[in-house]
């Protein structure tokens, strides 16, 4: 059961009215971070598009398009993804798909492609996506959701409508998450709406016990690191393969400390973790935690484009940088 968020009632509203007024169009680009509900809003878009009967901007739920929406298995929605084992979505996929969106619609009615990460088309993939939206076949609609509309390519990009979907207020989601039965402190709450950018199914799941108990264990180890100076005692909880939270969590402090450094303490992303920021930003030179803010950045970079890279070792040279608070780190991109 796709699970429904108050935050996506005004664009699913709008978006639909545009297809009510026969103004929709046939390639959306829902721009969105992780974590703002996109792929529900992606959802109740194909059940209305795909049902038969639909009541104003609401799918009727009994046609046999609705039931077959309801389990997840109607044959004229199509899913864009990668194949097993893939990291990104080359030209065959693609092709597959739009050989069969070239036959009749099995039901009848419309058909609807998902492409839920666009970022992972291939050149080549995305090429042949694009003769595609360039001439549609009637009645079919491609609901894209992408995090870096940048990354896409430009032609691929101006053939669909670029529909933002921004993270909702704070005060909104902060409501949300209390209602949803989370009741950390309202401080920390605050704090993991705000390292998740302000998207709340992303601040949820930060909030779940063993991962938010994960984040405070890393700020204790970040505190004992600046007690003791030993900085290689990060190493176990940094070094994680699928897993950059620990390296985000230590930039945001980074950043916090920098901000408290100029006075704007009222913008700290750790807003709970007050005295770990102060303690930062007391103990190093604005100059230093520039040169770290852009060793972690560039660290991050070369585990995503270097594959077969050794991360501890990398990981050893920064920890120790930063234990020595070397200056001359050089980045070259
Ligand atoms: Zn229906």
């Amino acid at each position: 059961m796709v699970k429904w968020y108050p935050w996506l009632n005004s664009p699913y509203r709008q978006i639909l009215t545009s297809y009510q007024q026969k103004r929709g169009h046939h390639a959306l680009l829902l721009h969105s971070q992780s974590g703002n509900g996109e792929a529900s809003l992606c959802y109740a878009l194909s059940r209305w598009l795909i049902c038969r009967q639909p009541d104003g901007i609401k799918s009727c739920g009994n046609c046999h398009s609705c039931q077959l929406m309801k389990i997840n298995n109607h044959p004229d929605v199509y899913q864009l993804q990668p194949e097993q084992g893939r990291k990104s979505l080359g030209i065959d996929s693609v092709r597959s798909i739009i050989d069969s969106l070239y036959a009749r619609a099995s039901q009848g009615g419309a058909k609807v492609i998902h492409l839920s990460q666009s970022e992972l088309l291939t050149e080549q993939a995305a090429n042949a996506l694009l003769k595609t939206l360039e001439e549609p076949p009637d009645n079919t609609y491609f609901i894209l959701i992408c995090q870096t509309p940048a990354s896409l390519l430009p032609t691929l990009r101006s053939r669909c409508l670029y529909w933002p979907l921004p993270a909702p207020e704070e005060e909104l989601s902060f409501r949300w998450l209390r209602k949803a039965g989370y009741q950390h402190p309202p401080l920390s709450t605050r704090t993991a709406l705000r390292l998740c950018g302000g998207a709340p199914l992303a601040a949820e799941a930060l909030l779940k016990p063993v991962r938010w108990q994960d984040r405070l264990t890393f700020c204790r180890r970040l505190q004992e690191a600046h007690e003791t100076g030993n900085f290689l005692e990060l190493l176990p909880i940094l070094n994680r393969e699928q897993d950059n939270g620990p390296l985000h969590w230590m930039l945001s402090l980074i950043s916090d400390a920098l901000k408290y450094q100029h006075g704007a303490k009222e913008f700290l992303l750790n807003a709970d973790r007050s005295q770990l920021v102060a303690l930062i930003a007391a103990r190093w030179a604005t100059s230093i935690l520039h040169v770290q803010w852009q060793q972690w950045l560039y660290y991050i970079y070369q585990c995503q484009e270097i594959s077969g890279i050794n991360r501890e070792l990398l990981l050893t040279k920064y920890l120790l940088n930063w234990e020595q608070a070397v200056k001359d780190v050089r980045i070259s991109l």
